[in-house]
């Protein structure tokens, strides 16, 4: 088994949502949470910490750590608006600079899916303001209809990483020649049900250290996804889980692999492939 981690790029700060709803919920959540046991006092009060300071950030903290381990993760970025996704293309700059110059990767964190004009639009942003090409894309909200990978391969995008499968599908080209590389555990899928936190930590460990077990042996790769907000005493149970996540990979000397070298492998078989054909 080989483990890909990425993080989507939903929030950065407060006041990026003075026009949304999001923040109001998360409070109204976060207050559930609490009377319902779901989190404890440190969790709730770290929380609206967060909220107060105006920080749901944490990218420098979590390059850090994904440098510290080698986890070669991607951090996928908006370049546009929706009315839960909020900050400026120019906002994660400085951001994008960090994590490449500590040797992580960027894609785009897409919100037009169903568009291509839109969707291009996007894709241009982003190699404007961050200056790098060869990327790859996962959709915000999984959002894709029967068009988007075409679309995306028209765009020019390496690869995707928005097909959700639990039963852990690995890498593919498409039917479109699109390589998709699906994803399997998502931390909100796992911590929550109906929008609140239901699951604590030892549960999030158990679920993912019986795939990591039971797969160990296994050709695969699995791939699996943490919000950068969440890398925060605020949520404490998922930060906790994906430093668990990281460092029991890195006991079990499990390789951890960018989609880079995915899309590379991918290629490299489709070329034999080709090959052998013409040859026969
Ligand atoms: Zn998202």
């Amino acid at each position: 088994m080989k483990i890909i981690v990425s993080h989507d790029v939903d929030n950065l700060t407060r006041k990026e949502h003075s026009k949304d709803l999001i923040v109001i919920k998360m409070i109204i959540r976060a207050f559930l949470e609490l009377f319902l046991f779901r989190i404890n006092l440190f969790t709730f009060s770290s929380r609206l910490s967060c909220i107060i300071k105006n920080n749901f950030t944490n990218i420098d903290e979590l390059v850090k750590f994904d440098v510290k381990y080698n986890t070669k993760a991607t951090y996928f970025f908006a370049t546009s608006n929706d009315n839960t996704l909020a900050y400026k293309a120019e906002a994660p700059k400085v951001y994008v600079q960090t994590i490449i110059k500590n040797n992580l990767n960027v894609g785009i964190h897409g919100i037009a899916f169903d568009d291509i004009q839109k969707m291009k639009d996007e894709y241009i942003r982003f190699t404007k303001i961050h200056n790098i090409n060869d990327i790859g894309i996962r959709m915000h909200y999984l959002r894709k209809n029967n068009n988007t990978f075409s679309y995306m391969k028209n765009i020019g995008y390496l690869f995707d990483t928005t097909e959700y499968s639990p039963e852990l599908k690995q890498p593919y080209i498409t039917d479109e020649g699109l390589i998709e590389i699906p994803f399997h555990v998502m931390d909100s899928y796992l911590f929550q049900d109906k929008g609140l936190q239901k699951y604590n930590l030892k549960y999030a460990i158990e679920f993912t250290q019986k795939i990591i077990d039971s797969n160990y042996d296994k050709n695969i790769v699995f791939n699996i996804n943490l919000h950068q907000e969440y890398f925060s005493n605020g949520w404490k149970d998922w930060k906790d889980w994906y430093i668990w996540l990281v460092t029991y990979c890195h006991s079990k000397k499990i390789e951890f692999i960018s989609y880079q070298e995915v899309v590379d492998e991918l290629t490299a078989k489709q070329n034999r492939y080709k090959e052998h054909i013409l040859t026969k």
